[in-house]
């Protein structure tokens, strides 16, 4: 079994070449839950939802969230009613939020409702929250402290930031399954995700680090960063704020307690080196996802190396990355 630490869009550009390698009934991924937001009433987990459309087959590419094809009629409605328009959600992908919301309403856990869904939509990944409590993150600005959508979405990521935290995160427990995930996955794959606020606020649920520090299979990075810039959106904002630098050594600074392998793009290979030197390994590949050959090779790539950088210091079977490279 694979399992995958994963939000937002980085993330779901990788899952979306590993469904292309690996059978999606050996992946389970552990997803951020941080950017949850109650809008209209309704219960949306923004990541959950990009990562089971991805899986299902019905996200939009070109928008990288939300159903492919859908309507906005709903919206449209709404902004005659007067409700706030910011977040957009369309017609096909509120039915997910309605399912949800009235799931959690008669009182199921985070976890039962997102496998109602998954079930519902022919998911055969296991898909599970960080937390089935709530771990609101916060965006610390100068106007004031921000939910994650209000300052990405509603203010398109302009305002200055001083700090970020996981408002309920030391108490919340992980979600059941994800503990025995980690420890027991032949690799765990940290995606190209937002180190801040996607990765960042599973790694807050008191456990997981942990877990990570003790699986039995390899953990590998995919870096967001490439040539010292996110590939897109406020990651590299957000690690400053953080105190780190906006860099793959930064990526590994975020993740350097349990990282075992980091996969960086071409264009870092002489920040590579450095890195190596400080005993890091690295390998170097082409990481900007565009089409879906480009996302199959960067899966392939990394099941290899996660499999290659299985050491007699941890002994695995890695059954899962063997079947997965027998594939390439
Ligand atoms: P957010 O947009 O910053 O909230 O972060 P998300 O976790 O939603 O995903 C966006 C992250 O994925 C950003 O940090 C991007 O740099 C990264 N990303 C997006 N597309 C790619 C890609 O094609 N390759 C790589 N390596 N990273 C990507």
């Amino acid at each position: 079994m694979i399992c995958v630490l994963t939000g937002g869009t980085g993330g779901a550009k990788f899952v979306d070449g590993l469904r292309q390698v690996i059978p999606p009934e050996e992946i389970t991924l552990i997803v951020n839950t941080g950017d949850d937001l109650l809008w209209w009433g309704l219960y949306v987990s923004p990541d959950i939802d990009s990562i089971t459309y991805v899986l299902s087959g019905l996200l939009s590419r070109e928008r990288g969230w939300g159903v492919k094809g859908d309507t906005f009629l709903c919206l449209q409605a709404m902004g005659q009613l007067g409700e706030p328009t910011w977040f957009h959600t369309g017609d096909r992908d509120l039915a997910v939020h309605l399912l949800r919301s009235r799931l959690l309403a008669e009182g199921k856990t985070l976890s039962e409702a997102t496998s109602t869904i998954c079930e519902k939509l022919g998911v055969k990944a296991r898909i599970l929250p960080m937390s089935d409590s709530r771990v609101e993150t916060r965006v610390d600005t100068p106007s004031g402290e921000l939910s994650f959508e209000e300052y990405f979405v509603q203010r398109w990521y302009q305002d200055p930031v001083n700090s970020v935290r996981f408002a309920g995160a030391s108490d919340a427990e992980p979600a059941p399954g994800v503990i025995q995930a980690i420890e027991s996955a032949d690799a765990v794959l940290i995606a190209p995700s937002n180190p801040i606020t996607s990765i960042g606020p599973i790694l807050s649920v008191p456990g997981i680090r942990e877990a990570l520090r003790g699986a039995r299979g390899k953990v590998a990075a995919v870096s967001p960063i490439v040539g010292n810039a996110p590939v897109a959106g406020p990651a590299g904002i957000l690690m400053a704020a953080q105190g780190l630098p906006c860099s793959i050594a930064g990526v590994a600074k975020a993740y350097e307690d349990f990282l075992d392998l980091l996969i960086c793009d071409t264009r870092d290979a002489r920040a590579a080196d450095a890195l190596r030197g400080n005993g890091l390994r690295v390998q170097c590949t082409q990481t900007i996802l565009r089409s879906a050959e480009d996302k199959a090779a960067l899966a392939r790539t990394v099941l290899s190396f996660a499999k290659s950088g299985e050491l007699a210091d941890k002994s695995v079977s890695d059954e899962s990355a063997a079947r997965a490279a027998e594939h390439l």
